[in-house]
């Protein structure tokens, strides 16, 4: 790690803190791994100066739940239904993975989430399906460079809905091998299955288990039709919810239940655009948002959407506007209840929140972590600059990103990544892709598994009571 100390100098920067709010021009100092300081101008400093003029600094999105594995099946699920999803992916393709491929998955993913200006990504883990696979998973985080949170989901045999099989035991294992600290640039939490998947009995004894482990928690909940089983609800009548738990989707999740989790103070992972495209309902941005919830964002899977923050920003933001233009009055400026830097903060220190990791990311404050990401302003996209949050959130795009910086060392600088990781990472996922589908296409059930958006795999029949994996 370079203990030197670097200036970005005259740029746009938005801190997304409220107390040092917005800087029009201004200077972020970098000492080693953490932010010295923050101001209009910081003068002459001894640092590396990294001229930011025409450019926004900004805090490094943070990306609350995503199937790091998948990436290398990048894109083939485009037009899929959430019933297809189900048999081609996780009763199908994910089967095929070997330990190598789970790594080049999350390498793939993780740099593909680095190069958009994701600085921290929660890494929901549920492929792996031995010990080998799970090893795969931390080291493809590890080699990424990224601040990661790798939240152990187990594998395939802890997913017969609903399962009475407890939690894998080899959690204990990765905590000691991997995450004996919590000071460090990946973490650990745990991803359960909760009782959409496994059993009320089963989900308390889970939860028991991520507290003995001193985990925090992310879990589906209120995606589709099985999301009004009451999961929450449920798990609050046995005493089980608290601040440690993240929600993921909570889109047909009722009302008393999101007013359960405002009261026990657990957060919410939203994504808003694998949400509307898989049938989970609308987003429930403003739901959370009116118990006094201020949810996070996530990508998800790449099966389908991009893997960066904009475009889940811009859904987000549009989604909430439909909804509330469908209300009466809605001519009125008061129907606009939600702000560009309101989504901006859900995908920054909202987001920081839910991993448990706000006093280190999520803002540009002294003290804190040197997570930033430089956009290119200059662009005719975004010039001129007259309202940088609404800009980035409506406006900007993965190629604007110049810069990007986790804990104080350079990833990504001139609109490239450094050091080969991402044609690594490309290679890799390249080659596991190709070994994938060549082991599909040796097994029965998969014979008909290829690339090109041509293969539409039988859905899965749902019923009310079936499981909802995504
Ligand atoms: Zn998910």
């Amino acid at each position: 790690m370079d203990a030197q100390r670097v200036l970005f100098r005259n740029g746009t920067v938005i801190t997304m803190d409220p107390a040092l709010g917005d800087l029009p021009t201004g200077d972020v100092l970098v000492n080693g791994q953490v932010i010295e300081a923050v101001g209009p101008d910081l003068g002459d400093v001894d640092a590396e100066v990294v001229d930011a003029t025409g450019k926004i600094v900004m805090p490094g999105f943070v990306d609350t739940h995503r199937h790091t594995w998948q990436a290398p099946l990048r894109g083939i699920a485009a037009d899929w239904t959430l019933g297809q999803y189900m048999t081609g992916l996780h009763l199908g393709l994910s089967g095929m993975f070997r330990p190598e491929d789970t790594y080049a998955g999350n390498l793939l993913g993780a740099v593909e989430a680095l190069e958009s200006g994701i600085t921290t990504l929660l890494d929901w883990s549920h492929n792996v399906n031995t010990a080998e696979h799970c090893d795969g998973a931390v080291a493809g985080l590890h080699d990424s460079g990224i601040r990661a949170v790798f939240a152990h989901g187990g594998g395939a045999h802890m997913y017969q809905v609903p399962s009475t099989v407890k939690h894998d035991e080899d959690v204990r294992r990765v905590r000691d091998e991997y995450f004996s600290s919590d000071d460090q640039l990946v973490t650990m939490a745990m991803a359960l299955r909760g009782p959409q998947f496994a059993t009320l009995d089963v989900t308390v004894h889970d939860l028991a288990l991520a507290r003995e482990l001193g985990l925090l928690v992310t879990m589906h909940v209120g995606d589709g039709e099985w999301g009004r089983s009451r999961p929450v609800a449920r798990m609050h009548e046995r005493g089980v919810l608290g601040s440690d738990v993240t929600y993921v989707h909570c889109n047909t999740l009722a009302d008393d239940e999101l007013q359960i989790i405002a009261d026990t103070g657990g957060t919410a992972s939203l994504s808003p655009d694998i949400e509307m495209q898989m049938g989970h309902g609308w987003p429930a941005t403003g739901r959370l948002m009116a118990v006094g919830v201020r949810p996070s964002l996530s990508i998800d899977t790449c099966v389908s959407n991009g893997g960066h923050m904009f475009g889940t920003m811009r859904v987000t933001l549009a989604t909430q506007r439909a909804i509330d233009n469908q209300q009466p009055g809605a001519s009125d400026r008061s129907a606009v209840t939600l702000t560009a830097r309101d989504v901006l903060s859900f995908a920054t220190i909202d987001g920081a929140r839910a991993c448990g990791l706000e006093d280190k990311v999520g803002s540009l404050v002294p003290g804190k972590q040197a997570d930033v990401v430089v956009l290119d302003a200059c662009t005719p996209a975004l010039s001129p600059l007259n309202n940088p949050i609404g800009q980035v959130v409506y406006a900007a795009h993965p190629g604007l990103v110049d810069i990007v910086m986790v804990a104080g060392r350079f990833v990504k600088r001139r609109g490239a990544m450094i050091g080969g990781v991402a044609q690594r990472a490309r290679d890799l996922g390249i080659a596991s892709r190709d070994a994938l589908f060549e082991r599909a296409a040796a097994a029965d059930a998969l014979a008909a598994a290829r690339i090109g958006g041509d293969w539409h795999p039988e859905p899965l029949v749902t019923s009310s009571s079936s499981p909802e994996l995504a």
